[in-house]
């Protein structure tokens, strides 16, 4: 009995997946090979790349969090306007001052996030220039100075927080302008409120992969990987407060839709 009972689940569990899946990511039967005559791609500017010295441009379909002068966009969990610091071209965490939530909601999203460790370094561990992309407000891309400085792998910069290492260590040097490029699909839930798809991220640190398409257990937590719970497809993004003074440039995000997945 157990064992039909499991064998079930399993193929429960397998449709769950597989559904999804076939839907959104498969060849569309409905176009036959090279046909001139299927919907043309949008056209958008791709934006530039940013330098050292300077940020890109974004794309031209992206919604710009920070375009380098106010943090406008931006408020604490009180809903009160942001009291970061916003210097040339960059915004700064003030420790003590709490989260920074986006006041629009996003859901599946390409998010774009430059960062800056503090130079000259400060602390060690867990503690040196820690802040972190809350995509969701629920799970964590982690930032931290992890320039020839240990932490525990699921803790390192880049990680998902507590679940997934990144596969490479990409730190630039503190000072440095550092790039996140994260694809992130949220989590779907049927009207009774059940997983039916666990939340997805694809993570690029400095242009190189270290997420590949992860398969998020729920939101990330501090010696705790809590469960998922149903809530709204889309909510704002935060970034994280953790005492440190962590710089921040060319936020841009950019809507998925549930057919790019
Ligand atoms: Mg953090």
């Amino acid at each position: 009995m157990n064992t039909i009972r499991w064998t079930t689940l399993a193929g429960v569990a397998l449709a769950l997946r597989l559904l999804p899946a076939s839907a959104q990511t498969h060849v569309d039967p409905a176009y036959p090979i090279h046909d001139r005559d299927r919907p043309q791609p949008r056209v958008v500017d791709p934006g530039t790349a940013s330098t050292q010295s300077a940020p890109g441009r974004p794309p031209a379909d992206a919604v710009v969090l920070f375009a380098g002068k106010d943090l406008a966009q931006w408020q604490h969990q009180d809903g009160s306007a942001s009291k970061w610091k916003v210097g040339n071209g960059f915004f700064e965490v003030v420790p003590g001052s709490g989260y920074l939530y986006t006041r629009a909601a996003f859901g599946d999203c390409q998010l774009h996030v430059e960062f800056a460790e503090p130079d000259p370094p400060k602390g060690e561990d867990q503690n040196r220039g820690n802040s972190g992309v809350f995509l969701q407000g629920l799970y964590e891309v982690q930032v931290l100075d992890s320039y020839k400085s240990p932490t525990y792998p699921d803790g390192q910069a880049s990680a998902v927080y507590g679940q997934f290492p990144p596969l490479v260590n990409a730190s630039r040097p503190p000072g440095l302008w550092q790039t996140y490029d994260i694809v992130f699909h949220g989590p779907r839930f049927d009207a009774a409120g059940h997983l039916t798809r666990p939340a997805r991220m694809t993570v690029l640190h400095n242009g190189v992969l270290v997420q590949d398409d992860v398969e998020l257990t729920g939101p990330t937590g501090h010696h705790q990987r809590p469960p998922y719970t149903a809530g709204p497809a889309q909510l704002p993004l935060a970034l994280q407060d953790h005492g440190d003074p962590v710089r921040y440039r060319n936020l841009w995000i950019r809507a998925l839709p549930e057919a790019a997945h």
